[in-house]
C-alpha cells in the first residue's frame, strides 16, 4: 500500500488513459476514491470521456494533453500532474504503440524503431525518473507500474520493435524496483496478453481465431478489466513484499507447452 495518508484521496497518473487498457485501470481507480489524472495525445474526445465515467461514478478525474514521448510532453504532464492535486502517488505507464506498419525485421526502418522506442520505453522510462523524484522529494512512499508486454519474451518478427521496447521495460522495472525500494516506492511490471483494444482491433479476427484453437490455456481474449483488477490487487496494498515483480495478465499464454 502508498504510505500516503489514507484519510485523503490518493492521486494517480494514468498515461494514455483515453481508450483501452489505460481507461480500463483509469475508471477502476477512479470507483474506487483514486484521484486520477487521465493523460492522452491527441484524443480529447475519449479521454473527456472518461473523465467523465469517472466523475459519474463519484470519483475525480482530470485529463491533460501530454506525448510522453516528448521531453516538452513529459515536463507539461508533471506540471499539471503536480499543480492538480500536489502529488502523484500512483504511476501507471500505459501509453503505447505498436510499429504504424507490420513490417519484417530484415527490413524495419529506423524511424519506426525510433518512433516505438521513444513512446514505449525512453519516455516511460524518464518519466518515471521525474515523477520518482518527486515522490522521493514528497517523502511519502508511492507506487509504479509499467504496463509492459508478453512482447517483452515473445518473439514477433513483424514488430521487432515492439518486442524490443517492451523488454527493455522489463528492465526498467528492476532498476527502478532496486533503486527506490529503501524510500518505500514499489515498483511493478503487468505483462499483458492478447486484450480487446483498438491496438488488436487490426488483427482481431485472427487473434479470436488462434484463442478459440488453443492459443491461450484459458481460452478467451482478455479485456482491460482483467489488467485494471491486477493493477487494484498492488495498489490495494497485496503485495507488500513484493517489487519489480512480473504479473502475467495472458490467459496462462506465457506457459511453455508441450
Ligand atoms: P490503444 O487502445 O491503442 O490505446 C493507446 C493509448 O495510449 C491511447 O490512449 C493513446 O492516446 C495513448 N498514447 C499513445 N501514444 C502516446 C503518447 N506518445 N503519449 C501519450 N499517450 C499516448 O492501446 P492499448 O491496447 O490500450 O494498450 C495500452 C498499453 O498496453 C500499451 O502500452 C500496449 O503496448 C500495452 N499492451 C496492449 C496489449 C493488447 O493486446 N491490447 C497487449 C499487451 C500490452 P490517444 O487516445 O490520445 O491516441
Amino acid at each position: 500500500m502508498t504510505s500516503a495518508s489514507q484519510h485523503q484521496p490518493r492521486v494517480a497518473l494514468v498515461t494514455g488513459a483515453g481508450r483501452g487498457i489505460g481507461r480500463g485501470i483509469a475508471t477502476a481507480l477512479g470507483a474506487r476514491n483514486w484521484r486520477v489524472l487521465v493523460n492522452y495525445r491527441s484524443d480529447a474526445d475519449s479521454a473527456a470521456s472518461c473523465v467523465q465515467q469517472i466523475e459519474d461514478s463519484g470519483g475525480e478525474a482530470r485529463s491533460i494533453q501530454a506525448d510522453v514521448a516528448s521531453a516538452d510532453g513529459r515536463a507539461t504532464l508533471l506540471r499539471e500532474s503536480l499543480a492538480a492535486w500536489g502529488g502523484v502517488d500512483l504511476l501507471v505507464n500505459n501509453a503505447g504503440m505498436a510499429p504504424r506498419q507490420r513490417v519484417d525485421i530484415l527490413e524495419m526502418s529506423e524511424a519506426s524503431y525510433d518512433e516505438v522506442m521513444g513512446v514505449n520505453l525512453r519516455g516511460p522510462f524518464f518519466l518515471t525518473q521525474a515523477i520518482a523524484r518527486h515522490m522521493l522529494a514528497a517523502e511519502r512512499g508511492g507506487t509504479i507500474i509499467n504496463i509492459s508486454s508478453m512482447s517483452a519474451v515473445v518473439a514477433s518478427t513483424s514488430r521487432g520493435e515492439y518486442c524490443i521496447s517492451k523488454a527493455g521495460m522489463g528492465m526498467m522495472t528492476k532498476l527502478f524496483a532496486d533503486r527506490l525500494a529503501d524510500q518505500g516506492i514499489l515498483v511493478y511490471e503487468l505483462r499483458p496478453g492478447i486484450v480487446e483494444t483498438d491496438m488488436t482491433a487490426v488483427v482481431l479476427e485472427r487473434y479470436q481465431r488462434l484463442v478459440a484453437e488453443g492459443l491461450t490455456p484459458i481460452r478467451r481474449l482478455g479485456l482491460p478489466e482483467d489488467v485494471a483488477r491486477a493493477c487494484l490487487a498492488i495498489v490495494e496494498g497485496h503485495f507488500p513484499f513484493s517489487t519489480g515483480e512480473v504479473i502475467n495478465v495472458d490467459g496462462g499464454q506465457h506457459l511453455q507447452r508441450l
